[in-house]
């Protein structure tokens, strides 16, 4: 089984605190790195324990390296790797002083790179990965750069009973998931991952560290519970409510039930469970998600189109296979349910790989109960069946249509109770094409967008989208993500963010500041790639010399007064002193 704990960070926190910097070959990038080291260099000396890393070091390249390869052009002109709350107070409060753009980067999982820039900085959040339970475990603090997989370790080895709304990928980062909305297998028991948020701590535009909640700045915990990531600050831990599974000892069941749709009779049971899936009411324990993708039988090596639904149910095997029962038409060709643990489950499934090597176009559209009509499902699976030429020449390239299952507790909420307003939805559908031949770029983005421009017929308002599942050639996307919700969204950015510090390609803009064009970003040749990609590859094995700048210890570090927290004031926090600081703001939390 695979083991996902956590996957390998750069480098001890401890061993951090320095400037990161390698000579580059080319005479005009150097002397470009130069002139913007020059000026970021300072901030070193203001941030507590984290570092700076500029083009050429490994470090730096870690933090760029993306898994879509339309986005490895971004180029920024130096990373931070924050290893306390403090080094993003210091890095956000330079970058405003120094009008340098930032961005921010948690699990980098944006299908559109948002996390990175051109020339600015970015900061690197996942040293910033802790994970506190509260001793009465109902609730439940995370740091800002952790991954899913950070949390649900914790948790397991609590009690593995023990669940929070988080993501099916154990590598999607904590920050970007519930920032714009987070979509779970536990959603339709417990609602979005927004709607388990008890607070957040930020960073704001101002500089200062600040607990949000519905108690503290209720307009900004509106705006950050759907609002979409790195709009409105750095989020540095969440105080999420841990939720008991059904199940006495915490089972759950799950598996796959599959379809091997090119086959006319498998094809004809598949549309007609998805049909009566559709038309059927099911409980909120149970949670299927659709996938349409080519897979490599073991045997014949052949790649055939599976149509499957993957199963989350939140109890036992038997009351799962009552439940679908009422839905299935005839059995599956496949069907590999289990009742196991959840975590269990997430070891031993296909995480997506952060560092694939492809291209990779993605949209989305979410629809109501009552519009999975035969005709959309036959459409998808046509438009799977078209791309068959194009699996079968491309090893690495592919495409695959999924459905995320909603509804139930994630529909208790009003479309503008929180940020998120499609609260109405069942099925958040995303479409992905990838490929490795760059000229293929033009016909495979049509081919995403032909798809989705049948499926936005039946979307929510003729237009819903999902802002997790960003698509940067979507206009109107601001209308897309967030309907009428936008307008305050607006207001707020005018608010928190006046000088719309926090900015990217598809940033809610505050009121008057027109929207930009919307431009793709031009690939490079696969075999431009090629010397940086077995570069990256192998580059969290190799340690190359690196030139240290030791911290200096009579440097001011920042501390955030406001929060009152003693220990921290000092601006050096140990492991300990970090851990009282969050039992103290559970208590505030729960007084
Ligand atoms: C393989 C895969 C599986 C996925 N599965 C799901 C799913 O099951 N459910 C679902 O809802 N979504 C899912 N997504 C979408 C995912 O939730 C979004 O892409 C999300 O934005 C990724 O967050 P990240 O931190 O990994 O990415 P990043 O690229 O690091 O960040 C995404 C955005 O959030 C901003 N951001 C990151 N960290 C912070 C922070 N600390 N404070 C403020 N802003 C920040 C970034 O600047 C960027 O704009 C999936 C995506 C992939 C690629």
């Amino acid at each position: 089984m695979r083991d996902i704990r956590t996957p390998p960070r750069w480098k001890d926190p401890e061993i951090q605190h320095q400037v990161d910097i390698a000579l580059l070959e080319d005479d005009a990038a150097q002397i470009e790195a130069d002139e913007a080291r020059r000026k970021i260099v300072p901030l070193l000396s203001r941030l507590h324990r984290g570092s700076v890393l500029f083009p050429g070091s490994q470090g730096y390249r870690y933090s760029v390296w993306v898994r879509n390869l339309r986005y490895s052009l971004k180029r920024p002109a130096a990373v931070v790797h924050a290893v306390t709350a403090w080094d993003v107070v210091a890095t956000v409060r330079f970058c405003v002083q120094e009008r340098l753009k930032l961005t921010i980067r948690s699990g980098g999982h944006s299908n559109a790179a948002h996390c990175l820039n051109d020339n600015g900085i970015v900061l690197d959040m996942r040293m910033l990965n802790k994970v506190v339970i509260h001793p009465n475990e109902d609730i439940l603090y995370v740091s800002g750069g952790a991954l899913w997989s950070d949390v649900y370790r914790e948790l397991h080895d609590k009690d593995p009973r023990l669940i929070v709304v988080g993501g099916q990928c154990p590598t999607v980062g904590v920050s970007g998931f519930l920032l714009g909305g987070g979509i779970s297998p536990f959603s339709r028991s417990y609602g979005l991952g927004i709607d388990s948020i008890e607070a957040i701590e930020i960073v704001k535009a101002n500089g200062e560290l600040d607990i949000v909640s519905a108690e503290n700045h209720p307009d900004l915990f509106w705006a950050l519970r759907g609002g979409g990531g790195g709009n409105f600050g750095v989020a540095t831990g969440f105080f999420l409510k841990v939720h008991t599974l059904n199940h006495p000892e915490g089972m759950v069941t799950c598996g796959t039930l599959g379809w091997s749709v090119g086959d006319m009779k498998s094809r004809k049971k598949f549309i007609d469970t998805m049909i009566n899936w559709d038309q059927t009411p099911l409980p909120p324990a149970l949670c299927g998600d659709a996938l349409w993708r080519y897979r490599r039988d073991r045997e014949t090596k052949e790649k055939r189109l599976w149509a499957e639904i993957t199963i989350m149910y939140n109890g036992g095997k038997n009351d799962c296979d009552s439940e679908l029962a009422k839905v299935l038409r005839g059995e599956p060709d496949v069907n590999t349910l289990k009742e196991m643990n959840f975590y269990d489950w997430e070891v031993g499934g296909e995480a997506f790989a952060n560092h694939s090597q492809v291209h990779q176009h993605h949209s989305s559209v979410i629809i109501e109960k009552g519009r999975m009509t035969e005709h959309v499902v036959n459409f998808i699976t046509d438009w799977m069946v078209s791309k068959k030429e194009h699996e079968l020449e491309s090893e690495n390239g592919g495409c695959h249509v999924l459905w995320d299952h909603i509804g139930q507790q994630t529909s208790q909420k009003k479309p503008d109770e929180t940020a998120f307003p499609w609260r109405t939805g069942e099925y958040a559908l995303s479409m992905k094409a990838s490929w490795s031949n760059e000229e293929k770029e033009n016909e495979m983005v049509a081919e995403v967008q032909r798809l989705r421009d049948e499926l936005t017929k039946y979307a929510i308002g003729g237009k819903a989208a999902y802002v997790n599942f960003i698509d940067d050639t979507l206009t109107g996307w601001w209308d897309a993500y967030y309907d009428t919700n936008y307008e305050r969204l607006r207001q707020l950015k005018k608010i928190y963010d006046p000088e719309d510090f926090f900015e990217f390609q598809q940033s809610i803009r505050k009121p008057r500041s027109d929207h930009p064009e919307i431009h793709t970003v031009p690939s490079r040749s696969v075999a431009a790639h090629k010397g940086e990609l077995d570069e990256k590859n192998d580059f969290l094995q190799d340690d190359t010399t690196q030139i240290e700048k030791p911290f200096s210890q009579d440097a001011p570090a920042e501390s955030v007064s406001d929060l009152g927290c003693g220990s921290l004031q000092s601006g050096r926090c140990s492991a300990m002193s970090l851990k009282r600081y969050i039992l103290g703001l559970f208590a505030r939390l729960k007084s």
